[in-house]
Formats: C-alpha cells, sequence, structure tokens
C-alpha cells in the first residue's frame, strides 16, 4: 500500500522545512516497518501563498524524490487546498495534515494500523482542547453542538487530520459542491470508519493562516451546506408571524367597530411596520445565503486551479484511473 500526505501550505515559509524533515522520518518509520510501500509519498499544496513558500516546496521537491509540489493560481482557502492536494496524490490511502505540525504526527502509525485493519476512513481526534484558549474553546464548542442540533453529522474535536482510502476518495470526487466543507462531508460518505486520539500541540512555526473571517466563513459553510433547517425556521417563524397577525388584526377590528375607545393610535401602525420590517430583513437575508449558494453550486465553477506541479505523475494517475 502507497500512502500519500497532503500538506496545505499558505505562507508557511519559515517552519516548512521542519515540518517536511519530521514527516519524512515518521514516514519513514511507516515505510520500515513494512506496512506501507517504500514509494510513499509526500504532497505539498501551495494555497496561494505570499512569501516564499513555493520556493522552499520546489526546493524540497528537489531534495527529497518523494515530495511533490502543487501550486494553485491563489489562495483559495485551507478546504480548496485540502481537495487540491487529494485530488493529485495517487497513494492508497492519503493522509491530510496541516503544516503546523499541530496534530501529532506520531499517530500517523496509528492512522496506518486502522486503515489495514479495514477502515476507509480514519479520523484523527483531539483527546482535549484544553491547550485552546477559553475564547477559542467555547465557541468551537457551542459551535459543534449547534451543528448537532441542526443535524449535521460531525465528529467533535475532529478537524482535518484523517486518513481517506482510495475508495473514500473516488466517493469524494462524486461531489462536485463548490462549499467545501470537508468536516461535515467525509462522514456522509459512509465507509467503515475509526477515530485516534492525540494530543494537539503548539504551531510549529508562524502565526495562524486562519483569520476571523476566515473561521467565520467556514462556520457558516458548516450549517448552511449541509442543513435547511435554518430556512425551515423562517417558515415556521413567517407562519406564528402570520397567525398573530391574524389574531391582531381580528381584535383591532372589534375595537374599532364594537367599542367606543379606539384611539386612532400611533403605536399599532409604527410597531408592526418596524417589528414586520426587521422580521423580513433577517429573513431575506437567511434566505440571501442559501440562493447565494445555489448561484454558486450552478455555476460549477472549477473549485481550485493548479498552476503547477513538480512532477506529472497526477495527471498520469488520472489517465489510468
Ligand atoms: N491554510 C491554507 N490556506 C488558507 C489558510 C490556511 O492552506 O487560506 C493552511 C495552513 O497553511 C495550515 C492549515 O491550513 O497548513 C491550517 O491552518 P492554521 O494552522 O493556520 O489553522 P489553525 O490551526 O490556527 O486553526
Ligand atoms: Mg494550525
Amino acid at each position: 500500500m502507497r500512502l500519500s500526505i497532503v500538506i496545505p501550505c499558505y505562507n508557511e515559509e519559515p517552519g516548512l522545512i521542519e515540518c517536511v524533515r519530521q514527516v519524512q522520518q515518521v514516514l519513514a518509520g511507516i515505510v520500515a516497518s513494512g506496512r506501507v510501500a517504500a514509494d510513499s509519498n509526500l504532497w505539498l499544496v501551495d494555497d496561494g501563498s505570499r512569501d516564499r513558500t513555493w520556493e522552499v516546496i520546489q526546493q524540497l521537491a528537489a531534495e527529497y524524490p518523494n515530495v511533490f509540489g502543487v501550486k494553485l493560481s491563489r489562495n483559495r482557502g485551507h478546504q480548496n487546498a485540502l481537495l487540491a492536494g487529494l485530488n493529485c496524490a495517487d497513494g492508497d490511502a492519503v493522509v491530510t495534515i496541516d503544516a503546523d505540525l499541530q496534530d501529532d504526527i506520531d499517530v500517523l502509525s496509528d492512522m496506518v494500523d486502522a486503515h489495514l485493519a479495514g477502515n476507509e476512513v480514519v479520523y484523527g481526534v483531539r483527546r482535549s482542547r484544553n491547550q485552546d484558549s477559553f475564547l477559542k474553546r467555547w465557541p468551537a464548542q457551542r459551535y459543534y453542538s449547534l451543528l448537532r442540533l441542526l443535524g449535521v453529522e460531525i465528529i467533535p474535536d475532529h478537524s482535518d487530520y484523517r486518513l481517506l482510502g482510495r475508495e473514500a476518495l473516488r466517493a469524494l470526487a462524486e461531489y462536485p459542491e463548490s462549499n467545501l466543507f470537508l468536516r461535515g462531508l467525509i462522514p456522509q460518505l459512509g465507509f467503515p470508519s475509526a477515530r485516534v486520539y492525540y494530543d494537539r500541540k503548539v504551531r510549529l512555526a508562524g502565526d495562524t493562516k486562519y483569520s476571523l473571517g476566515k473561521i467565520f466563513g467556514l462556520g457558516i459553510d458548516g450549517v448552511t451546506s449541509f442543513s435547511s433547517v435554518p430556512l425551515r425556521m423562517i417558515a415556521a417563524f413567517g407562519a406564528l408571524v402570520f397567525v398573530a397577525t391574524v389574531l391582531v388584526g381580528f381584535w383591532v377590528l372589534y375595537v374599532r367597530l364594537f367599542t367606543d375607545h379606539a384611539t386612532p393610535g400611533w403605536t399599532s401602525i409604527v410597531l408592526p411596520i418596524y417589528a414586520l420590517g426587521g422580521i423580513q430583513l433577517l429573513s431575506l437575508g437567511l434566505v440571501g445565503e442559501y440562493v447565494a449558494k445555489i448561484y454558486l453550486e450552478t455555476k460549477r465553477r472549477p473549485r481550485f486551479i493548479i498552476e503547477k506541479m513538480t512532477t506529472d505523475r497526477a495527471w498520469r494517475r488520472r489517465e489510468t484511473d
């Protein structure tokens, strides 16, 4: 079995060489144990970095015969960079891991074992979130609960550290969606799966590449790519408001027609205008989110464009597939 390791890199120049060195070391150990083939390899995906990441990748590709570089034409985000790597990697099993090695590569061996035991998907799961600050941990946990509440299948405390077998990769290729949230998508594939647990470390070098905006974007994708519950909630809320409006309408008519204390009220006119206006705008915003998704999906734009590679073997694999 040939193992491929995919590493998305966005401005990872400072730590990349060390990262590849460490991954190579662990990989060599697994190769030596005879569980994976000697031609197991690494795929470094440069997600449109602005620093010298691509130069470093080229240098690494020249140095190690089993390291290949893929350069995206611009920054497309972590999820798309992962997908690009998954598409190019030619292993019988592919592991995705972050370039900062926060996810413990020592459990790679356990992942391979779990795969050899018949699991097409092996999830890397964080044992605890104690290393995170409260400000990062709390929203993350609330977010996972929210996703579960909305019916999105998700593995708690699993990020994008996982092993996928060739069958799972083939299945994944059947999903053409543009708003990619792999964490939600992979459990949908089915297949036998296993989890390996690890402790998350501190970043190897550099700062987090996930800006607040990117985290927020990923969070929104997680909900709206997998759940239409928010849409249904709007519909339910709309029905409630409608019923209330009818009741109030009858009451107003009753006061106006059958009593003599009907003051031409300013409040009763202005208040509903504001209330309904607010509700409508909120609802429209949410509906708009889905409409935007439909729009993007129907365009069927490519999710990433590979500019160049240090090898042509990914193309060769595709031709034989
Ligand atoms: N990354 C990427 N494109 C981006 C942002 C991040 O390819 O637009 C990569 C980054 O280089 C790293 C991984 O995604 O290998 C995870 O990013 P990071 O470690 O900064 O996220 P955090 O661990 O802070 O959530
Ligand atoms: Mg990280």
